[in-house]
């Protein structure tokens, strides 16, 4: 069984680096690849916010995204991180939805779904900022009508847990596996040089595992084998972690 790899690309906005979301998207058009790109609906985040950028501009861009094939996903509502709430993953101390109620988040989800809506893109998938999501926010899905998948979690293929379906969201950079669904995640307004010359790299060497488009892809319920697994990618995250340090998880 061959890989399959996802495409992530996150923060989009209009504050955006207009220039790396152009290149990458270039680069993605050549290669007939369709990421899943996470828009913030309504950016309050000004460490991210690198350009003036014109509104009218970035939603007709992203309204083409989402006609080329590419899956929308609603990247938090503002964007405002804070610190000192757990959340399930350990990926960041960071989050916009960690800590707040289920009514609190549900009405942040619902809110930044119409945002999109109103704006003529079809939220599918859930990309909470900084990974930072708890079991309230979980609840919060579960309410959300029609349902958003969540991309996130640590697992080898997408799963489905107490109703809610998962993409797990494992990547940074191209990393060769020889089976399972790996979603790597970009940053198109930061990526360097040396980032986007290995991820081309990587795509163009890869390219038959990149082919599987988002609607194909099958979910099972959590079995024991996606317990064990998470557990061991978990500890072994920890570690890294504490070692190297992580960045760029925004
Ligand atoms: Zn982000």
């Amino acid at each position: 069984m061959k890989p399959v790899y996802i495409v992530r690309l996150d923060d989009a906005h209009p504050g955006q680096f207009q220039r790396g979301w152009e290149r990458i998207e270039r680069n993605l058009n050549e290669m007939g690849i369709k990421p899943i790109v996470s828009i913030i609906p309504q950016n309050m985040d000004k460490s991210i916010s690198l350009e003036k950028g014109s509104e009218t501009a970035f939603w007709d861009q992203a309204r083409k995204w989402q006609t080329n094939g590419w899956g929308i996903g609603v990247h938090g509502l503002h964007h405002l991180l804070r610190t000192g709430h757990r959340s399930i993953l350990p990926i960041s101390d960071y989050s916009e939805f960690s800590g707040k109620t289920c009514d609190e988040q549900l009405s942040m989800l619902t809110k930044a779904v119409e945002i999109l809506r109103s704006n003529g893109c079809v939220a599918k998938y859930f990309v909470a900022p900084a990974h930072g999501f708890d079991e309230q926010t979980l609840v919060a899905l579960s309410h959300l009508y029609p349902p958003l998948i969540v991309s996130d979690g640590f697992g080898f293929r997408p799963f489905i847990q107490e109703g809610i379906k998962f993409i797990p969201q494992q990547l940074w950079r191209g990393r060769s596996f020889s089976f399972g669904i790996w979603t790597i995640c970009l940053h198109p307004s930061t990526m360097t040089e040396a980032e986007f010359a290995h991820f081309n790299n990587f795509a163009r060497c890869n390219l038959a595992s990149f082919s599987t488009p988002l609607h194909a892809l099958n979910f099972k319920e959590l079995t024991s084998l996606d317990r064990f697994w998470r557990l061991i990618h978990t500890a072994v995250f920890r570690m890294k972690k504490h070692v190297y340090g992580i960045i760029k998880s925004e």
